[in-house]
């Protein structure tokens, strides 16, 4: 049996003992938040490493984030004195992107292909519309982006799509001239990462038995969210089908949660976690009951509230830790007085508790709620840094300076040449640019190349910029990494452009950060240990180290990629991941999203009212709904000793001033473990009930609020009792009433809420949809 006196193993519970020590062959933890997974995994790691069971080279870690893998990297060499660089650990763009550069003939790429981000690929897809003439108003680009990217998450080629419909045939078609222009222009998006090493490995016999046999140790976390396609990279990574049945040749761990599954929307299959241990044959299960993160109040309302899904494997958590302070909750009047509180609280942490600034975390369900947040903060004095949103690396300016770097490496990336082409401005329109974008099309040529078939003025202009470009690559030639980027923000006039910028110091300090970016990626590990593809070695064993410097190394030729690519690829990645790096101590704001797998000593969430959290589009399906609790789940859980949660009644969003009421997940949550700072006043679900009294009104009322009228949603209140009703009130409203408003027409009311000055009905109007109005303003008459 394993004994626990490594200094390794000290720390754990027989559980956890058990799953960093088990045998080969394939396991699956499922386990509740902070219940140990990441730290079982990393583990496990350095114990088959410490005790000979593996070397670096046979491991292969997937992480949800970047930084989740450096993470694990940093851990790992604290651990031990190994030689982390033969492990593969990133996310799985991070693997492929690695796999691809390895082995980029195979795959039909360029040595120096581009990523695209999600920016990057709308634009793309823009531009191809523009050129074919698509109607924008049938096919938005953003849908026609997202068809293709599901299409590739899904493994599948135009070829395979079946197009019923002449929509959809259309949409095939522009897939087909999508993938032509990607190949063209030598940049795959995030899904072609995937789809293309996936297709790298399924029709490569050698290269797919090599790399089988190399990763004796896959390990996975998050296991929950993977999604079809990363599911099958993975098993052809692991072995291969042989009459139906999987042989595998090394181990896979795979750790998840099935109720922190957060990304079905985006086509993540929990179902994937039955399919592995049918299709593995999975013997090992473990569980790990024992919560490490929390105080009691916290995990009871967090097992509480997900105890409302009927769609869950079933699971415990359990903690040690004494109860801790109660959850408060706070009703404010409006999503600024909501801030205040909140700063309000944070103040009181960091003075009174001694909370440091980056162990206090402020989530919420949607980005555009975090402008007021930061506005409160920052008058207060308190330093913050948002994570999401608008990253580094998507910012325009950096987008802007690193489509000239791109250009210098690939002139034929046409996606960055319409970027800068005329950025700064050199009196090159859009006119030139259609001109030129015909004459490309026509010759079969990037629009580089096409330059010089445009005449007149538009031509001398179009020259002068690829003269710029191609001068700027001339003398950059040698040059560092950081000499190569000064060198262009000069030459391109960027920084001098945004000198005469009315808010353009901030952009400027931004350019000399990406300066300090490239600099701090060259010079740590970054570079050289994330980059390196280890090249092919015929019996599976560890690479010999490497030179310092090593860059990415092409299987075939040995050619290595050059820093100014590697650091492209860096950003690009980087801008892909929920997660920025670790910031300096400043409190966190976060969507929850982005906030999986994290911990922090307090918590905020706010905006917890309906349409918001749940989100007004999750809350009429089941499965969404669930999807939503979910979410909460993970958000609850995030946190290690104060929890807050909080609502408004009025919130400024898109431009709207809206009404809100509670979230109704507050009436999933234990009494007992709640603090009201504010009063509690009527409750959703008693609302809801209210107005479910069986009139002829109660199921358009209830589907307003997302409920279905049967199922499993209705048991969450059918124990509370219904509120007596009171008087008819003066205005003579009340729920099912028809209405007329000057504005929005006729309507009926479906609900009212507040009283005097505040009170409000949600009205359904024909034409506008539902809306809630606040009587004192809005001037409704009954019909
Ligand atoms: P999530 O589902 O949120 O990703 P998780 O299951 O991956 O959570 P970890 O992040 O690995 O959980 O662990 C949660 C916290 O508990 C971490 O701070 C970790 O260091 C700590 N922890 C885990 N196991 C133990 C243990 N046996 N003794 C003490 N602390 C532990
Ligand atoms: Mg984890």
């Amino acid at each position: 049996a394993p004994s626990a006196a490594s200094p390794l193993l000290v720390h754990l519970n027989p559980e956890q003992l058990a799953a960093v020590t088990l045998p080969a062959g394939h396991a699956l933890i499922l386990a509740g938040a902070g219940s140990g997974k990441t730290r079982v995994l990393t583990t496990r790691i350095a114990w088959l490493l410490q005790n000979g069971h593996a070397r670096p080279g046979s491991i292969l870690a997937v992480t949800f984030t970047n930084k989740a893998a450096k993470e694990m990297v940093a851990r790992l060499s604290a651990m031990l004195p190994v030689h982390v660089r033969g492990m593969w650990i990133g996310t799985f763009h991070g693997l492929c992107n690695r796999l691809l550069r390895a082995h980029h003939q195979a795959a039909g790429l360029p040595q120096t292909f581009q990523i695209l981000d999600t920016q990057d690929q709308l634009a793309a897809v823009k531009r191809l519309c523009k050129q074919h003439n698509v109607d924008d108003e049938r096919f938005a680009p953003k849908d026609l982006a997202h068809f293709i990217a599901n299409c590739k998450e899904q493994g599948l080629r135009p070829n395979d799509v079946q197009g019923q419909d002449s929509n959809t045939r259309k949409k095939i078609e522009i897939y087909q001239l999508y993938e032509e222009q990607c190949q063209r222009e030598g940049v795959v998006d995030f899904g072609e990462l995937m789809l293309r090493s996936y297709e790298l490995l399924r029709d490569n016999d050698h290269l797919r038995a090599h790399y089988q046999r190399r990763f004796a140790h896959i390990l996975v976390d998050e296991f929950q969210d993977t999604n079809q396609l990363q599911y099958a990279w993975l098993k052809q990574l692991a072995g291969n089908v042989v009459d139906g049945r999987y042989q595998a040749h090394g181990s896979v761990l795979a750790v998840g949660d099935d109720d922190q599954s957060i990304y079905a929307f985006r086509g993540a299959r929990v179902g994937n976690m039955a399919d592995f241990v049918r299709e593995f044959g999975v013997q090992q299960q473990i569980k790990l009951e024992q919560n490490y993160r929390s105080y009691s109040h916290i995990l009871d309302s967090a097992n509480a509230l997900i105890s409302h899904n009927s769609s869950r494997l079933g699971k415990n958590l359990r903690t040690t830790q004494g109860p801790g302070e109660p959850v408060r909750v706070y009703e404010a009047s409006s999503d600024l007085a909501e801030a205040q509180w909140m700063v309000d609280e944070i103040k009181q942490l960091l003075r009174s508790d001694g909370f440091e600034h980056r162990e206090i975390a402020v989530l919420y369900r949607s980005n555009a709620q975090s402008r007021v947040i930061e506005s409160a903060l920052f008058n207060a004095g308190v330093p913050y840094r948002v994570y999401g949103g608008l990253r580094f690396f998507e910012r325009a300016e950096i987008k802007h300076a690193l489509a000239y770097l791109r250009l210098l490496e690939n002139p034929q990336d046409d996606t960055s040449f319409a970027r800068v082409v005329n950025f700064p401005p050199r009196g090159i329109g859009a006119r030139s640019i259609e001109v030129l974008q015909d004459a490309a099309r026509a010759a079969g040529c990037s629009l580089y190349d096409g330059v010089s078939a445009v005449p007149g003025k538009a031509g001398i202009n179009l020259g002068a910029f690829v003269a710029l470009v191609d001068g700027l690559r001339a003398q950059t030639r040698g040059l560092n990494l950081r000499s190569i980027i000064e060198q262009m923000l000069e030459s391109t006039r960027l920084v001098a452009h945004f000198c005469t910028e009315k808010e353009g110091a901030d952009r400027i300090e931004n350019l000399q950060e990406l300066i300090n970016a490239a600099e701090s990626f060259v010079t740590q590990e970054g570079f050289g240990r994330d980059a390196v593809a280890l090249p092919l070695d015929e019996h599976g064993g560890a690479a010999p180290p490497k030179p310092p410097m090593p860059g990415i190394v092409d299987a075939d030729t040995g050619e290595t990629l050059s820093p100014l690519a590697a650091f492209l690829t860096h950003a690009a990645l980087e801008a892909g991941d929920n997660q920025a790096q670790a910031g300096q101590n400043a409190v966190q704001l976060m969507t929850v999203h982005a906030s999986k797998g994290l911990e922090f000593d307090g918590v905020f969430i706010g905006g917890m009212e309906e349409g918001l959290f749940p989100h007004e589009n999750a809350a009429s399906e089941r499965d969404t709904l669930e999807e939503e609790r979910r979410l909460m789940y993970v958000a609850i859980t995030r946190a290690r000793r104060r929890l807050y949660l909080s609502h408004s009644q009025t919130r400024m969003l898109h431009g709207q001033t809206r009404y809100n009421i509670r979230s109704r997940f507050f009436d999933e949550l234990p009494e007992a473990a709640l603090k009201w700072l504010t009063p509690k006043r009527q409750s959703f679900a008693a609302l809801a009930s209210h107005s479910g009294a069986g009139s002829a009104y109660s199921s358009s009322a209830r589907q307003s609020f997302g409920f279905k009228s049967a199922g499993a949603e209705s048991g969450v209140f059918a124990h509370l009792p219904v509120p007596p009703r009171k008087g008819a009130p003066a205005h003579g409203l009340a729920a099912g009433i028809a209405v007329f408003h000057t504005k929005f027409g006729e309507g009926k009311v479906l609900a009212l809420e507040g009283s005097g000055t505040d009170e409000r009905a949600q009205v359904h109007f024909a034409r506008h949809g539902s809306k809630w109005l606040l009587l004192s303003v809005a001037k409704l008459t009954v019909v």
